[in-house]
């Protein structure tokens, strides 16, 4: 099992160094090796992706990686920008599938905004569709009309072969759970999700065990607050994930509890949190690793089909929280407040 460690910006390497420290004491074999991205790459090696850290993506069997990103690199040219690094490992890896799960510890339910009884036990998995829609269709571009006013054209286009993969992603995942799957469009008004619903109930006829649903996006928007715990697996395009996702993320409280994964055809991925570098902590020492740690988890889980390793890290996250210890982020009166490093001992040590 062969891992690119890209620890990238900010709080980027001190927790990715929890999550190595966590995967280290499994005791299995792992051959974890580190590279620059982001702003990292650029200040190492002139490039936010270096050839030398695609070149290790591509050989691995999956990425582990921290965040990108920090305002010293705000002024430079947008190719050169961290985030610039980011996309592009993406797209040379194929990552079409990314899954978002927004997960409430019970000891956590009261740093949600929304009431305890609404979010308790809430446990959704979000698959966004990362390489279509409207974000790359074509044509796209700021024109100018014949009578001089300008026009902003993007194009929302999927192709039955991109929906049909992005579902079988979603009722496979629904196979390991609660076997719901709602598949979220707009197929009322637009075109390319009535197509996208006309594939997903094609593709369902394959899962008969799977109960498949269909909601408009908007109301969707409105039942994650109202009522989440309806859900169990959401599969959805590109533009409606980006924003449900962090909707949903929001459910659960902070966001330094969230992972997230983006997968290729095979199953190779991308582990990362679903936060960004966070430079107004960097360096302190207390940041929430947990994101970073549940990201490897999902590693084990989705890439390597490890559930037993991945399971015992996520039940030594529950000890570790269930014993009080907190980072600032989700500490609260009564708890223990620890430092990065330290929470990352404390799984150890539940482990
Ligand atoms: P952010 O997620 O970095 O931070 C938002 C807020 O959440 C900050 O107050 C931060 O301190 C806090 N926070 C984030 N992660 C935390 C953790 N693990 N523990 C405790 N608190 C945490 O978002 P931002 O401030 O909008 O962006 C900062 C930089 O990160 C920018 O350069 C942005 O481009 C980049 N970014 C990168 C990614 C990524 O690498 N995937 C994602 C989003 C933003």
């Amino acid at each position: 099992m062969k891992i690119a460690v890209l620890p990238g910006d900010g709080i980027g390497p001190e927790i990715v160094a929890q999550a190595v420290k966590v995967l280290n004491a499994l005791n299995i074999d792992l051959q974890l090796q580190e590279a620059h991205i982001g702003g990292a790459g650029y200040d190492a090696e002139g490039d936010p992706l270096p050839a030398s850290t695609l070149k290790l993506a591509q050989e691995s069997d999956a990425v582990l990686l921290g965040a990108v990103g920090g305002w010293q690199y705000d002024t430079l040219p947008r190719d050169m920008r961290p985030e610039r690094g980011l996309l592009r490992i993406r797209k040379e890896l194929g990552l079409f599938a990314n899954l978002r799960p927004a997960l409430l510890y019970d000891e956590l339910a009261s740093a949600s905004t929304l009431k305890p009884e609404v979010v308790s036990g809430l446990d959704i998995m979000i698959v966004r569709e990362l390489t279509g829609d409207i974000y790359f269709g074509q044509p796209r571009g700021i024109t100018t009309l014949a009578n001089g006013e300008r026009e902003g054209i993007n194009t929302m286009r999927y192709t039955e072969s991109e929906i049909r993969r992005i579902g079988r992603v979603a009722f496979d995942i629904a196979m390991k759970r609660n076997k719901k799957v709602c598949s979220v469009d707009k197929a009322n008004v637009l075109e390319t999700t009535e197509l996208w619903r006309q594939v997903m109930i094609e593709l369902s006829k394959d899962y008969p065990e799977v109960e498949l649903s269909h909601m408009y996006v908007d109301n969707a928007a409105m039942q994650l607050v109202r009522a989440p715990k309806q859900f169990d697996v959401i599969v959805t395009g590109n533009i409606f994930g980006d924003i449900l996702s962090d909707e949903a993320s929001m459910l659960t409280g902070s966001i330094g509890m969230l992972p997230s994964a983006s997968l290729d055809q095979n199953n190779k991925g991308m582990y990362e949190p679903s936060h960004g570098s966070a430079p107004d902590i960097a360096g302190k020492d207390i940041a929430n690793p947990l994101a970073t740690i549940l990201s490897a988890v999902m590693m084990l889980r989705y890439t390597f089909n490890d559930e037993a390793n991945a399971q015992r890290i996520e039940n030594a996250v529950k000890k570790t929280l269930a014993q009080g210890y907190r980072t600032g982020d989700i500490y609260t009166d009564g708890t223990k407040k620890v430092k990065c490093s330290e929470m990352g001992d404390a799984v150890v040590a539940a482990l």
